[in-house]
């Protein structure tokens, strides 16, 4: 197999704290990164770099893991930009403009769907995206969820069935049906093509008992759990997520302390979402207060067409450092490392021998640089898998 090493690294991201100085990090200065096919097999110190096929210098740039986004909603048609300019206009955000997209999604052909991933997905990966989540939940009956997880599955390994994501508008009158709707026919349908069950706990979605039957319903045909909890209100969401050992709890925006205690305490992963708060000019979640309570922290774009509307990782780390108490330092390894523990995932998310090699090279001599100069394109080549796709 052909090895390439990449060599003349200013300062590389490895996320081994038992390399480089000896951070969360694994900072090396002056590095190299030696891929062979798929995977990282070197790193270490330039000079001391193995004998390969191709060299790549980096000329004193950073290199950091692909970012992973442990959570989008990417299959979707239509746009929602009359209601973001009503809200930035002064109008609250409400869970129920989803089903503005739910409308336009079932109306969809397969090729329209799965071409409107396509396109986010490379979009993301401009940016140094390397790995994404994401969900069903703007089909809302049997045949638009099983149909959403099939085209996702095109695209990505980390599919989420969320088929709970609101009460369908077909059973407006009947909430408690759709619950049976989701947690029988529609999850057997949903089940084969999924990894992840995720239910919206919130007022206007779905409340703490709802939430426990239709993850607990998930698990029972094999999907491991995941929460959008907390998000516009305190509620059951983060304590449930623990009780039932979720890979992740997202968004996390109100929290009490026992919450945060709970987060501190268990494997959940605090996973936050600031483009949502962006662009609903809402409250920030409280980074700073989860990471002093020992809570593992991932951040992620929620990229979807109504309250997070963008595909950027590079921003959400420039937001989470100015706006969520996270030094660039945590926010990096949110958005690689933590992102990968959010999935329970250990090949990615880390530049070490054996991890799949995901690299991402900045124009730029720090991994700093990626809050110091928000909005700038600072992406200059990505590999996924040991090819250079960027
Ligand atoms: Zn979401």
């Amino acid at each position: 197999m052909t090895t390439t090493a990449v060599t003349h690294i200013a300062s590389l991201v490895t996320n081994d704290p038992s390399l480089g100085n000896g951070t969360p990090l694994g900072l090396i200065q002056d590095a190299a990164v030696v891929i062979e096919g798929d995977r990282i097999v070197w790193t270490g110190e330039s000079s001391k770099a193995p004998a390969t096929d191709n060299v790549l210098d980096a000329a004193g740039r950073a290199v950091v893991p692909g970012f992973v986004d442990s959570h989008s909603h990417l299959v979707f048609a239509g746009d929602r930009t009359q209601e973001f300019n009503a809200r930035m206009s002064g109008q609250p955000y409400r869970a129920g403009g989803i089903r503005t997209t739910v409308a336009a999604t079932r109306a969809a052909t397969d090729e329209e769907l799965s071409a409107n991933v396509a396109r986010y997905l490379a979009e993301a990966l401009r940016q140094g995206t390397t790995t994404f989540e994401t969900k069903s939940g703007y089909g809302l009956t049997v045949e638009d969820e099983a149909r959403a997880l099939r085209i996702a599955g095109r695209h990505t390994d980390e599919v989420t069935y969320l088929g709970a994501h609101i009460v369908s508008p077909d059973y407006a009158d009947d909430p408690a049906g759709y619950v049976d709707l989701v947690t029988g026919p529609m999850l057997e349908a949903c089940a084969p093509h999924a990894r992840w069950i995720d239910v919206f706990c919130e007022q206007g979605a779905f409340d703490g008992d709802q939430a426990r039957a239709i993850l607990t319903a998930g698990r029972a045909k094999g999907l491991h759990p995941r929460i959008h909890a907390n998000q516009l209100s305190y509620g059951p969401g983060v304590q449930l997520a623990v009780e039932l050992d979720a890979a992740s709890a997202d968004h996390c925006t109100h929290l009490t302390d026992a919450d945060v205690d709970a987060l501190g305490q268990g494997r959940t992963v605090a996973t936050l979402l600031p483009g949502a708060e962006f662009s609903t000019r809402a409250a920030w979640p409280d980074a700073r207060r989860l990471l002093d309570a020992g809570a593992t922290v991932a951040l992620s774009t929620d990229c979807n067409p109504g309250s997070s509307f963008t595909s950027s990782m590079p921003f959400c780390v420039a937001l989470a450092v100015r706006d969520m108490g996270m030094t660039p330092d945590e926010a990096i390894w949110s958005a690689t490392a933590g992102g990968a523990a959010a999935l329970r995932r250990t090949d990615i998310g880390r530049i070490t021998p054996g991890a799949r090699a995901d690299l991402v090279l900045l124009d730029a001599p720090s991994h700093v640089h990626l809050a110091y100069r928000p909005g700038v394109p600072l992406v200059s080549a990505v590999w996924r898998s040991g090819e250079r796709v960027v």
